[in-house]
Order: C-alpha cells, then sequence, then structure tokens
C-alpha cells in the first residue's frame, strides 16, 4: 500500500493533526512520520506499534536532550555532518527541533562549509538515498521517476547538475547533498513544511577525472554532456515538472557558469524560478552593501566597484546592484560605469576575446585602460585599486588570500571606510580572513565573508563577523512563493527581500556593530522577507493564491513547526 498522509489545518492554518494510512514497521522507517519514543499509548495501539518501542513515552525535549549526548560524542564536523543526515533519514521532525534549536552551533555542520566536505565525500559515506536522481541515460524514463517521488504534494524543488558546486568545482552526483542540505535551510530558516520538499539531481556525467576514474563513484560514469543534448535534457525535466508538479516553486542550485544563468533566463518568465548563486547572493550582499553604505554615509551611485571573480556569483551580485542603482535614479550607462570586474586574464575590457554576454555589459573601455602604467598584459586587482579607487571590493574568485595585504592597504588608502567582502567558500578558499583585513586596514574596512568565521579581537574589542549567508535571503524569498505563487519571480520580489534583510542590519542602531544580524534572527527575518515579497507579488498583479487573505494569513496556511501532531488513521 502506497504511504499517504494529510495535515489537517484549522481555519487559521494552525496544523491540528496529520492522518495517515501507514502503520507498524512502515511508519516506524518512515522519517517523515516516524515520532519515535514519542508515540503516544494511544497511538501505539491504533498504529499497531504496541511492542515496538521501549515502555516509556517522551517528549520531543527529552528526545533532543539525548540527541545532543550523542551528537557531542563525534569529533569531527564530517562525523557531526552524518550523524544529523542519520538522523535526518530515521526522525525528520526530531531533526528540525533539534537543529533549529541549536542552529547557530549547527547550520555550519549540515550546510557551508561542512557540506563540502559531505558533497566530496558522496559517495563512499552514502548511508540511504534521498531525493531522485534523474540520469541522462534513464531519459526515456521521467515521468516514472518523478511519479515515483516520496512526497507526492510538491511546493519546492531544489536542482543541481553538481557542474560547480561551492568553490570545489565539478562534483558530479555529489551535488544531491548540496539539494538536500539547502531544503533543510529552507525548513529551519523559514519553517517551509518538510513534507512538500523534494531534491533532484540532474546527473548528466562529470568531467572530475577523479570521479570518474573511482571505483566507489555512484553516478553516470560519462563525460557531462553539452549542448543540445544538454538542454533537451533540462527541457524535459523542467516539462515534466511542470506537467505533474504545476505549483511547484523550482530553485536551480549550483550550476555551472553558463548553464546557470542560461537555464534560469530560459525559464524564468514561464514559471517561478530562482537561481540561488546568482540571485540569492546578489541579494543578500545588495543587503550588506545597503548596511555598509549606510555605517559609511555614502551613495550606492557613487560607489566604484571592483568584483574579482566575474562568474555565477561575481556577475549575480554585480547585476543585483546595477538593478538597485537604476532603481534609484541612475542611467544605466552611468550605473555601468561604477564597475570593474576581474576575472582570471585580469580587468575585463570591451576588445578582449572570450567574455560572456553577461561579462561584456559591464567590460570597462579598452581606450579608458590604455593610458595606465601596468605591468602585465592586462590589468590585475592592484592596477585596478591604484586606477580605479575603489569604494567596494567583492571577492567570488574562491582564490585563497586573494586580498593580500597590499591589496587591503590600497583599498584603505583611497576610501575611510572600504567595504570588502570575501565572500568564497569553503572557509579554505576566502580570499582573506577577516581578522588581518581589520589588522591591515586599521579597523576601517567594513567586512563581511562568504563563510562563517569565529569572533575576532581587534584593539582589545570582541568583533562579531557577519557572515554574507544565502541563508537570510533564499528561505524568505521561498516562504513568500510558496504562500502566494506568483507566476513568476521578479527582480522587484527580489529587491524588495533584500531591503527587507538589510532593515535588520545593526548598523541602523550603531554604526560601528557588524553589516548582518547574528543567525538567531533568521526566523524573524525571513517573516518579513516573505511578506514583502507576497506584497510586491501582489502589486503587480502575479500572486496567484490565497489573495484572499491577508499576507500573515497566508503565510500562516503554509508554515510548519518542528512538533509532533496528533496523528489519526486514515480509513
Ligand atoms: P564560478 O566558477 O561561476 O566563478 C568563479 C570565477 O572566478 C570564474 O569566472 C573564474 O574564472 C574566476 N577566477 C578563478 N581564478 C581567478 C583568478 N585567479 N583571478 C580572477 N578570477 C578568477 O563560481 P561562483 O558560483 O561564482 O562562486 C565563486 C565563489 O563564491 C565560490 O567560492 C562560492 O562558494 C562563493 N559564493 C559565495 C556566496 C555567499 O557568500 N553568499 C554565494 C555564492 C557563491
Amino acid at each position: 500500500m502506497s504511504c499517504q498522509f494529510e495535515l489537517i489545518r484549522d481555519a487559521e492554518g494552525n496544523i491540528l493533526k496529520l492522518n495517515t494510512n501507514q502503520t507498524g514497521y512502515d511508519l516506524l522507517v518512515n522519517p517523515r512520520l516516524n515520532k519515535g519514543s514519542a508515540f503516544t499509548q494511544e497511538e501505539r495501539q491504533v498504529f499497531q506499534l504496541q511492542g515496538k518501542l521501549p515502555h516509556h513515552v517522551e517528549t520531543i525535549e527529552e528526545q533532543s536532550f539525548r540527541i545532543y549526548q550523542q551528537y557531542q560524542s563525534y569529533d569531527s564536523d564530517l562525523g557531526k555532518n552524518i550523524f544529523l543526515n542519520a538522523l535526518h533519514d530515521t526522525n525528520e521532525t526530531l531533526f528540525y527541533r533539534f537543529v533549529g534549536e541549536h542552529l547557530e552551533e549547527m547550520l555550519p555542520i549540515i550546510y557551508t562549509p561542512t557540506i563540502s566536505n559531505a558533497v566530496e565525500q558522496f559517495s563512499l559515506q552514502l548511508r540511504r538515498p534521498r531525493g531522485l536522481y534523474l540520469a541522462y541515460p534513464d531519459r526515456d524514463q521521467m515521468e516514472t521517476m518523478i511519479a515515483n517521488r516520496s512526497n507526492q504534494e510538491i511546493d519546492l524543488m531544489v536542482v543541481t547538475d553538481g557542474e560547480r558546486v561551492l568553490g570545489i568545482g565539478d562534483q558530479g552526483i555529489g551535488g544531491m547533498n548540496i539539494s538536500i542540505g539547502k531544503l533543510m535551510v529552507y525548513v529551519l530558516c523559514a519553517g517551509i513544511n518538510p513534507l512538500c520538499k523534494l531534491a533532484i539531481t540532474l546527473d548528466v556525467g562529470t568531467n572530475n577525472e577523479e570521479l570518474l576514474n573511482d571505483p566507489m563513484y555512484l553516478g553516470w560514469r560519462h563525460k557531462r554532456i553539452t549542448g543540445k543534448e544538454y538542454d533537451d535534457f533540462i527541457d524535459l525535466f523542467v516539462r515534466t515538472v511542470r506537467k505533474y508538479l504545476p505549483n511547484a516553486f523550482l530553485h536551480w542550485e549550483d550550476f555551472g557558469r553558463d548553464n546557470a544563468r542560461r537555464n534560469l533566463e530560459r525559464y524564468r518568465e514561464e514559471f517561478c524560478s530562482f537561481n540561488d548563486d546568482m540571485q540569492g547572493t546578489g541579494a543578500v550582499t545588495l543587503a550588506v552593501i545597503l548596511a555598509g553604505l549606510y555605517a559609511s554615509g555614502r551613495e550606492l551611485s557613487q560607489e566604484r566597484i571592483v568584483f574579482f571573480g566575474a562568474g555565477t556569483a561575481g556577475t549575480g551580485v554585480a547585476d543585483q546592484l546595477f538593478a538597485a542603482m537604476v532603481r534609484q535614479g541612475s542611467l544605466p550607462e552611468a550605473a555601468a560605469k561604477c564597475f570593474y570586474l576581474i576575472d582570471q586574464p585580469g580587468l575585463l575590457v570591451d576588445d578582449m576575446d572570450g567574455l560572456t554576454d553577461f561579462q561584456q555589459p559591464y567590460a570597462r573601455a579598452a581606450s579608458e585602460v590604455r593610458a595606465w602604467k601596468i605591468s602585465g598584459k592586462n590589468p590585475n586587482l592592484l592596477d585596478v585599486i591604484h586606477y580605479a579607487k575603489p569604494t567596494i571590493l567583492v571577492g567570488c574568485s574562491a582564490v585563497t588570500g586573494a586580498f593580500s595585504e597590499e591589496v587591503v592597504r590600497a583599498m584603505s588608502e583611497y576610501t575611510d571606510r572600504p567595504i570588502i567582502l570575501p565572500l568564497s567558500n569553503p572557509t579554505s578558499r576566502a580570499e582573506a580572513h577577516p581578522a588581518d583585513i581589520y589588522e591591515w586596514s586599521r579597523g576601517k574596512a567594513l567586512v563581511a565573508t562568504g563563510s562563517p568565521f569565529a569572533d575576532i579581537t581587534y584593539q582589545e574589542k570582541e568583533i562579531r563577523i557577519s557572515q554574507s549567508n544565502n541563508a537570510f535571503i533564499f528561505p524568505g524569498i521561498g516562504l513568500g512563493v510558496i504562500a502566494c505563487r506568483p507566476k513568476k519571480l521578479t527582480d522587484e520580489m527580489i529587491w524588495a527581500a533584500a531591503e527587507a534583510l538589510s532593515q535588520f542590519s545593526p548598523v541602523f542602531k550603531d554604526k560601528d556593530a557588524p553589516l548582518l544580524p547574528d543567525l538567531s534572527k533568521v526566523r524573524e527575518i525571513s517573516l518579513a522577507i516573505a511578506k514583502r515579497v507576497i506584497e510586491e507579488a501582489r502589486n503587480q498583479g502575479l500572486a496567484t493564491y490565497q489573495n484572499e487573505h491577508s499576507v500573515d494569513e497566508a503565510i500562516q496556511q503554509v508554515i510548519w513547526q518542528a512538533k509532533y501532531y496528533p496523528y489519526e488513521k486514515m480509513s
């Protein structure tokens, strides 16, 4: 018998109970429904669980206490990650309750930076498959594979092809851990219902020779498909999920630079989809920069912004900043002149070969640069700082230590309070350590990082380092989208999300405070973001769901909390 279940809510959206047809062993091994030792005596009778559990009926708090003792027995972060994933595979409610109670401690374990290690170890460490693996050689069974999903009602899908995972490149099928991890963050940070989510890996091969030669590799051992073959496969996937899951929000995750943008652009007008590497990173960085500008008393339109690394994240952030400048009244030609993008060949200039279509709008005029006295063929980061005197420096290159002492000192020479953002992940790939940036800029720089860093001490003052973590933005956007099902996700909705986040910045109370709030506020922030996204969707006439409800009611109708609801048997 297939597993069926249904959450029953009251008119206000409060969850009252869960009805299911599963019983006995099947119920205990179903992570979505299992309560373990917390099944009540009545439920044990109704669901044929007598004798299958220790006598004492526990509360979720008691279970959580035990789990913490077990968690602490693991020495390594990867060990802790595997332990938490095993809990997730056993009892999702307890997992979300437990990790939610220790969010600041455990988010770096289930998500960045530890997840990069878990991704690399995917084939070796796999305990239990989760989500859907849609492999290119199985493409003629696409409909069957989608139909075989465990959760039938889907609000949210995170899909990856694993080509460019964090800063660690092509990880093939290991990208599945990122899809799973992102969905966990949605649930933890915004209360998305875990019964309605789906992680998907599109296995289109890998160009990672180490994986191709690894006898343990679990994916399709084949070079990545490209061109028409790839595009047709993506289209087959999109058409199939649109047919069977027309209301699901599609989150593209960790695609290669060109495919990331192409896939998003190809479908973004057609239905509601989102690329976190481009749009999420763009929005969270915009929020950080808006806060930094408030602290330094400057205007966005007056900034000179250098990007080191002009790939998916770098150009995604540039696009958001550019759109914000235009929204604030700058002419597009004037706004474009605020940007200096540096990639492997150096500063991007318009007579260079190999510029991608998304880099082109930011390429500087070659004539402008010709007069610069530089030692190499193209201006490097230091050349650009000396000639352009930037006020903001953003690192999206995954080049460890690229923001050297000389770079940071040069930034501080030309600007009183430079904004310096080494965004690369994992921690080992950061362009600079924040303690060094403080030291080299004599405490003047406004800093946020991509990876989490422990507090630092500068001039005997304890400083919390803001993490420009996408977890501040995408869960709230997802919650808003699920609650109003807009026909598409627009730049205006993403701008609204960034603005809502920036308003939580501690700098509005103290100009020397960190640029972002700490993670303990993330649920409150996600709610504020969701509200703004729904309002914007309604203003634009794009919301298709729950328009009869107030914004708060619409959110309440879809939100989920990690607690045990009473179970009743489905007839
Ligand atoms: P990507 O591969 O699309 O882009 C990286 C770019 O850096 C490429 O264009 C590459 O050519 C360039 N590059 C490499 N070496 C360089 C060098 N020596 N000089 C100049 N440019 C160089 O990857 P991405 O998705 O843009 O991610 C880049 C980094 O940003 C990753 O570490 C990722 O984890 C991080 N990131 C952080 C956040 C965040 O902080 N919230 C969000 C997304 C991505």
